[in-house]
């Protein structure tokens, strides 16, 4: 007997069809003679829905962040009972749970909690008592039982916090899509479909655009040592092993392209180059709650330089006001431009690590590509550029195929 914990994301249970097929499976695993555990996320466009309809009602001040997470959590707690429901039609014996009532304990970071603890033992005497554990994603609460979610995608991190919790042998990510691919296969139809990544790529797609896992999910999962497989709930392939890396790892020099539209670039120009201008700028951004990904500064010949960096499309209003009140003292010139529409593109590996010269193809393949770069980041596995978001599916085809990763 094995202790499995699955997890079937948002389009898995987008209908009630869906969802009893969900169960199906989730019966077949515990008919098989396991003990399962089941993760699952709101059906999906409902958390979109509840997202927009706070939207609607606070016009144009932001909604507060606890009441937005009593909101939120209640997509989840919908699929948890139609699913236990559904099991139950089906004669099995299935027990839903709240991340709260599963001992999900959570900091109190209203709508990207961390978790900080769990206490599996309801959970544990739920399946010793021959139930099926039909467990709400994205969700937990804090020490003095206020709800919290857990970020986007965060149903992922539940499945691997549990798993690890329970220390079960098998933690399974069904999803939509047959696994990993070389790039998103929405985009890129020749993508290939990864048998094994490593945690550190995974990480790096997943933080660069690859919405497949969730990255705070993978990070916690590197940090406990959960290996996990990503696989379709809508057929019996074989997914994609999410796992330490093996030497054999190496050999490959690019696992996969990532792709992420929506982006924005904010320049200040004409800033006085001195000690203290980038800590004033990244300061007020950061106490605006904005996260800045790429950063770039020119060199000075005349004491006076600029500063590009990119945001999330949705916050370039919020950096813009942050930055205002400190421009002055930034340069007697200073001014701020933004500018949207962009989109980063990156190729992931970490082959790269004793290949040299990654860079240069891709830039040499983007430019006969015709794709204009804007900026540049690298790290010891990734090498990442900006370009605009209208050329963001040309660039990312002429990065896989320059690269050969529609062949095994
Ligand atoms: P779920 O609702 O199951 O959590 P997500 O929508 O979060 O599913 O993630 C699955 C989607 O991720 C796929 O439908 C696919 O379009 C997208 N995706 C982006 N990049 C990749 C990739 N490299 N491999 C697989 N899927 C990817
Ligand atoms: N329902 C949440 C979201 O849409 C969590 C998840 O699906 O993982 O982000
Ligand atoms: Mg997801």
């Amino acid at each position: 007997m094995s202790l499995i914990v699955q997890k079937y994301g948002g389009t898995s249970v987008g209908t009630p069809e869906r969802i009893v097929n969900v169960a199906r499976r989730i019966l077949a695993t515990k008919e098989a003679g396991n003990k399962v555990v089941a993760v699952v996320s709101a059906m999906s466009g409902v958390t979109n829905n509840l997202i927009k309809l706070a939207n609607e009602v606070t016009g144009d001040a932001d909604p507060t962040e606890r009441e937005m997470d009593v909101l939120l959590s209640t997509g989840e707690q919908t699929t948890i009972a139609l699913t236990a429901m559904a099991l139950n039609a089906m004669g099995a014996k299935a027990v839903s749970l709240t991340g709260a009532q599963a001992g999900i304990k959570t900091d109190g970071v209203h709508t990207r909690a961390r978790i900080s603890n769990i206490s599996p033992e309801g959970v544990h005497e739920l399946l010793d008592d021959d139930n099926i554990v039909i467990l709400a994603g994205f969700q937990g609460e804090t020490l003095g039982g206020e709800i919290t979610t857990l970020g986007r995608g965060g149903s992922d991190l539940t499945a691997i916090a549990m798993a690890a919790a329970i220390d079960a042998d098998l933690c399974q990510i069904f999803t939509d899509v047959d696994g990993v691919y070389t790039c998103d296969p929405r985009v890129v139809p020749d993508a290939r479909k990864i048998d094994e990544i490593s945690y550190d790529e995974m990480l790096e797609m997943a933080s660069s655009g690859t919405k497949v896992m969730q990255s705070r999910s993978v990070e916690f999962a590197k940090k406990f040592g959960v290996t996990f497989e990503v696989r379709s709930s809508l057929n019996d392939n074989p997914g994609t092993i999410v796992k330490e890396e093996t030497m054999s790892m190496e050999s490959v020099v690019i696992r996969g392209v990532s792709l992420e539209r929506a982006q924005a670039k904010v320049t200040i120009s004409a800033v006085s180059d001195t000690p203290g201008t980038a800590s004033m700028i990244f300061g007020a951004v950061s106490d605006a709650n904005v996260i800045v990904d790429m950063i770039v500064q020119n060199v000075s010949k005349t004491g006076i330089t600029d500063i590009s960096f990119t945001v999330n499309e949705a916050d370039v209003g919020k950096a813009e006001e942050a930055l205002k009140p400190v421009l002055a003292q930034l340069g007697e010139e200073a001014t701020i431009e933004a500018q949207d529409g962009i989109a980063k593109l990156s190729v992931v590996g970490i082959g790269m690590r004793s290949h040299s010269g990654v860079a240069a193809e891709m830039f040499k393949a983007l430019s006969e590509g015709g794709v204009n770069i804007e900026m540049i980041s690298t790290s010891e596995i990734k090498v990442t550029v900006t370009v605009s978001e209208d050329q963001i599916d040309k660039a990312a085809q002429v990065m896989h195929d320059a690269f050969g990763l529609a062949e095994a």
